[in-house]
């Protein structure tokens, strides 16, 4: 017997009308890349959104098409996110940090057909132009004032003149809720980076849950700055929960520095802000060497790679801000587990509470996980064994885009995606996670693959062997350094191999030092035991003398 209730599928594009019809009068501030602050209504951006359904519709996009933005955290992004999913098309978010041959690779792979963009990525986005071979519209996000007089990209458009050239007179189409909505590619750190294609469903579920006051907890009394990218994981799926329950929503542009940060969460009143711990080191340098105050901020969420306990301390015992612990991942959408005490813990005392807190945290429900040993078989969540990590929910990743096989494991009765991380759980549920079995670096966020920069190490003729793990670095979390093993009698300098990765890479991926060894420990089956030389060199980088 079917229940008797209304059925209406889950769109992206009901948030988008709930802002609008409940909360109009809700600001969006955004700090612009042309430098001045920009301020107007939900009801403005409705409007907006709109007129750039029908203009898209007039570049020819159609349901299912992918639209590619490279752009920073402002309105214009916002508009895109809504009038491109909510018309039924696909949004793909580019990292823009990504090495150029990457960027084609991916715009390529998504078959991107038009592409918006920021106009800090102007250069970034001629340069590769003739070789985005899908792309048939180029779409520069500024105002006619602000065009280039030249460019090579022949007939690149003015965001401003779509807006200003369409009706806004657009009903937002109603359709089945697992279509794609949007679209964003892991870091690739075996081999080709993989797509990760969301749907209306997905996406709406984890706006539900990842809102709710357990997870990252977002009200309509509440000022939210994410300064975690749109480019990466739709910002947390901030440019949703916001919109679905009326915050005033205050976007950093490309201002990324605790200068800029400080400004506008006190000139705006932010109370909720969510980053990786990079992004926070900033910001507490910038209050701390300045003697400033927090005067609005209530809490902050930090994840995308471990939150040092100092940093929570700091956050909270100097500034009176709580410190929410995230984990998740582009597979989830991205929120899986968050670090809130449960009531029955409140009466711990102030270490134990602490303690608890620097964990990853808890599922989200929506979200199951469990820890498994090598042959599959479930561990005990004491706390202290570690096993695999194995995630499954309705926000979860069932298949790569356009790849053969799928990523899920069987365990017990269903289906589950191997996270590729090593943790322990408790017995009140509190996931931590205690190593990655990926061998990525994480440099303040972002991932490096350590595959590429060895093989273009060997691909040096003097090189036999070279492995690349990270290293630990005070301001980037983690950094690249090259454990060589020279051909006999060569003398190859350090120097020589840094330079060799010039123009091969992105800048920041270069290592940051190089070691030359005799020898690489090799596992069984032949593999390089890169946890070993991880162990040996974790403090190389703070402790060499330069
Ligand atoms: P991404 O898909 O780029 O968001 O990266 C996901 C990966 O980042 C996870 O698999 C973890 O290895 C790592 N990660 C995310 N959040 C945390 C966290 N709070 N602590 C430690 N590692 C994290």
């Amino acid at each position: 017997m079917n229940g008797l209730m209304q059925q209406q599928p889950l769109l992206i594009s009901s948030f988008l009308q709930n802002a609008q019809r409940h909360h109009g009068e809700q600001l969006v501030v955004s700090r612009r890349v042309e430098g001045d602050i920009h301020r107007y209504t939900y009801r403005d951006l409705a409007a907006r959104a709109r007129r750039m359904a029908n203009a898209l519709a007039g570049l020819g996009v159609k349901p299912a098409s992918r639209v590619g933005t490279m752009a920073w955290n402002g309105y214009r992004h916002l508009e895109l996110y809504y009038s491109v999913s909510g018309s039924g098309a696909v949004l793909h978010t580019l990292n823009p940090r990504l090495h150029p041959d990457q960027v084609v690779w991916i715009a390529d792979h998504a078959e991107d057909e038009v592409l918006f963009f920021d106009k800090t990525f102007l250069p970034l986005i001629e340069s590769v132009a003739s070789r985005l071979s899908t792309v048939k519209h180029f779409v520069l996000m500024v105002d006619k004032g602000h065009m280039p007089e030249q460019s090579t990209i022949a007939n690149l458009q003015c965001y401003e003149d779509l807006i200003a050239g369409a009706s806004d007179d657009y009903e937002w189409p109603v359709f089945d809720e697992n279509k794609a909505s949007s679209l964003c590619y892991t870091s690739g750190t075996t081999g080709s980076p993989k797509g990760v294609l969301y749907s209306h469903r997905s996406t709406v579920l984890h706006t539900y849950a990842s809102a709710l006051p357990d997870a990252l907890s977002v009200s309509a009394r509440d000022t939210v700055l994410p300064v975690v990218p749109m480019f990466h994981v739709n910002a947390w799926g901030f440019p949703y929960s916001a919109c679905m329950v009326g915050a005033k929503l205050v976007f950093p542009g490309p201002g990324l520095d605790g200068a800029s940060l400080y400004e506008l969460f006190e000139s705006e009143g932010v109370t909720v802000s969510a980053g990786v711990p990079t992004v926070w080191q900033g910001l507490l340098n910038h209050v701390q060497s300045n003697g400033l105050r927090f005067s609005t901020m209530k809490r902050t969420i930090i994840g995308g790679s471990a939150c040092q306990p100092s940093m929570m301390e700091t956050f909270e015992d100097t500034y009176g801000v709580q410190v929410i612990h995230a984990w998740g991942m582009t597979e989830l959408s991205p929120v899986g587990t968050v670090g809130i005490l449960k009531g029955t813990q409140l009466g711990l005392s102030r270490s134990e509470r602490r303690a608890i807190q620097a964990k990853q945290g808890r599922s989200v429900c929506g979200i199951d996980m469990k820890i498994v040993d090598v042959q599959g078989n479930d561990l005990p969540w004491d706390g202290k064994t570690a096993g695999d990590l194995l995630v499954r929910g309705h926000w979860v990743v069932q298949n790569y885009l356009k790849a053969e096989g799928s990523p899920l494991v069987q365990s017990g009765h269903h289906l589950w995606f191997p996270t590729g991380d090593v943790a322990t759980i408790d017995a009140d549920g509190f996931m931590n996670i205690t190593d990655r079995s990926k061998d990525v670096i994480k440099s303040g966020g972002e991932w490096i693959g350590s595959i590429d920069l060895e093989n273009i190490a060997m691909s040096h003729p003097d090189v036999v062997m070279a492995a690349c793990v990270g290293a630990r670095h005070p301001k980037w979390d983690e950094r690249p350094l090259l454990v060589v093993v020279r051909k006999p009698g060569s003398e190859v300098s350090r120097e020589e191999l840094l330079g060799f990765y010039e123009g091969k890479i992105a800048r920041w991926w270069t290592p940051d030092d190089i070691v030359f060894v005799d020898a690489i420990p090799l596992g069984a089956t032949g593999k390089m035991l890169k946890h070993k030389l991880r162990d040996q060199f974790w403090n190389y980088l703070t402790e060499r003398q330069d």
